[in-house]
């Protein structure tokens, strides 16, 4: 049997347990949600998200905004999620994997953007697979029902 939305509710709760050793949460000044041009989102995620979504058309922009394929997450364009309402995130409870990590995370140590609360306290990494739970996320949407490249 494929990968459900409760083994993804599972491992959301496992990656925010694992990002918890931070004690640190986001300032939600929402500058990264302003600036990413593109953000990697798997299909499963986004039927998920689908799920709590009741407005059709912002989801249609958000999956035209996401785009699975794309490995440069987040740019340094100025794009914006269609999601974010004021500074916040209209979708925080489901949001993807990516958006989970980034802060915590931060891509050769250079994509923090200026200001944001994790600059100076963030784990660089330099490859996908330094990411926190990364085998267990590309296992879980390699067993859904959607197809994947990793
Ligand atoms: S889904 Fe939420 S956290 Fe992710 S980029 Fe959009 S507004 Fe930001
Ligand atoms: S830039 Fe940093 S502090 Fe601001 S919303 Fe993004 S993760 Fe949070």
């Amino acid at each position: 049997m494929g990968a459900t939305m409760h083994d993804l509710t599972k491992f959301y709760e496992a990656l925010d347990q694992a990002l918890q050793p931070l004690k640190m949460n986001c300032g939600a000044c929402g500058e990264c949600c302003r600036k990413t041009s593109k953000l990697r989102v798997y299909p499963l995620e986004l039927q998920y998200i689908s799920r709590f979504v009741q407005d059709e058309h912002s989801m249609k922009k958000f999956i035209d905004f996401s785009n699975n394929k794309v490995v440069k997450i987040w740019g340094d364009i100025v794009g914006h999620c269609p999601f974010q309402v004021g500074d916040y995130c209209s979708i925080y409870e489901v949001r993807p994997y990516y958006c989970r990590v980034y802060g915590p995370y931060n891509y050769r140590g250079k994509n923090l953007l200026k200001g944001c609360v994790y600059c100076g306290h963030s784990t660089t990494y330099f490859d996908k697979k330094e990411l926190p739970l990364y085998d267990e996320l590309l296992n879980l949407m390699k067993n859904s029902d959607q197809s994947i490249d990793s």
